[in-house]
């Protein structure tokens, strides 16, 4: 038994317990926690499911009040750090995102308000060990905060056992000021949302033997940058990381911001000095933790995954998939500096990409093999990736790498709009599927209907050189 007092976060989508959420809780019991509370912010419906956890003998409170509604990532960090305070945690536990939000924002901006330090990415546990996604092993501090993976199921409540009543927690326990709850409260506003159709390409379906040719053609032809060139521009952005295309895209003063060495104190007087109209960051994992730390000391609203930004009437307007990637949002914030984290496309090692879909799987080791002998890179889908065949890094998609290379062949890629999102800075896509109607071939160039193993059979010739 652990002697600490946990608070495992829940967020609810739906009425259904966020999958990433309900793993977490089931790792909180594995470890043998003697106190767990979870915490969930939602309306009064998920009352029964809620109380329906009690029986797996933790306690369960909500926060719930109509003034919350419409709270985005900086007001929910606030409300539910405010409700943390009156729990006292010691450790707090949560999903790494939510399937609905995947900002994975809150957690970081709760930690900052704690005062916590942060884990990230909790893929196993083992002993009271948990191993985290970039490889290091860590053990249970207090003052901690950590985020978990999807990877085990929640257990079922013994038949024996009983429900406890849940704790309701609204505005006149947790006193915020109303004006800076829900959507009042929220910095930023969706303005439009309409269906993704980044990346569609027209298809043309041809042989195997026509494939060396379509290739080697994909490789002679210059990418095109099809950036639009902004000419209504903001007056001064902030960049942080390799991003300075994209910053002096949208203002005539672009200025880097080194971060390296300073604490989040000194660098949120630095932005609030230079007063920017935005502040924008590359997306790799340091800066995606980064990022809502510092819109937290600084109040901004920020904004995640942005792929395209534009300027309307002087305004600043942030685009962004949403809803798991089915949708895309624009998306503006209220006050200045604007912050936002930027998808940028990872330029591959290699001018030609084999990518592993699940229709692939179980050739992986093939595909690895002629990779090599070909002198290609190997990606895959995020179902790959999550099955343990091949390292995250290699994951393309929403929840992983966008990538920018001359050919990318989809073996056994179904083509979900999580995929196709992160390929479409792709100069020439090539699908292989045995289902001609699979949504990947109306998001590739050409296509091939048939086996993976017929390709790669062929491909294991091919001379690059
Ligand atoms: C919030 C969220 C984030 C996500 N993020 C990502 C992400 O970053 N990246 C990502 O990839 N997914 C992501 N997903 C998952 C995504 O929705 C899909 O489930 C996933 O991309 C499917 O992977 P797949 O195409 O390899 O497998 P499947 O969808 O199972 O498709 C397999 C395909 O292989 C074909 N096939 C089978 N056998 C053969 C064969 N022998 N030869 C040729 N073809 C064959 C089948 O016809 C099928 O089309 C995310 C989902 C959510 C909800």
């Amino acid at each position: 038994m652990i002697n600490k007092k946990l608070v495992v976060l829940l967020k609810y989508y739906k009425g259904e317990l966020n999958p990433f959420d309900a793993c977490t809780l089931e790792c909180a019991l594995t470890l043998g926690f003697k106190d767990i509370t979870v915490l969930a912010m939602a309306p009064n419906s998920v009352l029964e499911s809620l109380k329906s956890l009690t029986r797996l003998g933790v306690k369960a409170v909500l926060i719930s009040d109509p003034v919350y509604a419409g709270s985005d990532t900086l007001v929910t960090s606030l409300i539910l750090s405010e409700a943390l305070k009156k729990l006292s945690p010691d450790i707090i536990f949560c999903g790494r995102q939510s399937v609905d939000g995947d900002t994975g924002f809150v957690p970081m901006m709760v930690a900052k308000r704690l005062n916590f330090n942060v884990y990230d990415r909790v893929m196993s546990i083992d002993n009271g060990s948990l191993l985290l996604r970039d490889g290091n092993t860590v053990n249970l501090l207090p003052n901690t905060l950590y985020t978990f993976e999807r990877f085990k199921n929640l257990r079922f409540f013994s038949i024996f056992s009983k429900a406890s009543s849940v704790t309701v927690l609204d505005n006149s326990i947790l006193n915020i000021p109303i004006d800076n709850c829900g959507l009042k409260g929220s910095k930023t506003r969706v303005i439009k949302t309409y269906e993704s159709t980044v990346g569609r390409r027209y298809c043309k379906f041809i042989t195997v033997d026509e494939l060396f040719d379509v290739i080697k053609k994909s490789l002679k032809k210059t990418t095109v940058n099809n950036t639009v060139q902004l000419t209504d521009k903001l007056n001064r952005v902030l960049y942080v990381g390799n991003i300075y295309s994209i910053a002096n895209n949208i203002a005539n003063n672009a200025i880097k911001l080194e971060v390296d060495n300073k604490s989040d104190e000194a660098l949120k007087d630095e932005i609030l000095s230079l007063n920017a109209d935005a502040v924008i960051f590359e997306d790799t994992p340091t800066l995606k933790q980064l990022a809502p730390r510092l819109a937290v000391l600084t109040g901004s609203g920020i904004c995640a995954d942005v792929i395209n930004f534009s300027v309307v009437n002087g305004a600043l307007v942030l685009t962004r998939p949403a809803l798991s990637g089915s949708i895309t949002a624009d998306i503006i914030c209220t006050n200045k500096p604007a912050f936002a984290t930027v998808r940028t496309p990872k330029k591959a090692s290699a001018d030609v990409i084999l990518s592993v879909g699940k229709g692939a799987i179980n050739s992986t080791d093939k595909v690895i093999d002629v990779a090599i002998k070909i002198g290609a890179e190997v990606c895959c889908s995020r179902i790959v990736a999550d099955s343990g065949k091949l390292p995250y890094k290699y994951q393309v998609g929403l929840t992983g790498k966008t990538v920018f290379s001359s050919v990318y062949i989809a073996l056994g890629i179904s083509g979900a709009v999580q995929h196709t999102c992160a390929i479409s800075s792709v100069g020439t896509v090539i699908a292989v599927n045995t289902d001609k109607n699979a949504r990947i071939f109306d998001y590739a160039d050409y296509g091939i209907v048939g086996d993976i193993n017929l390709v790669l059979d062929k491909l294991k010739d091919l001379s690059l050189n």
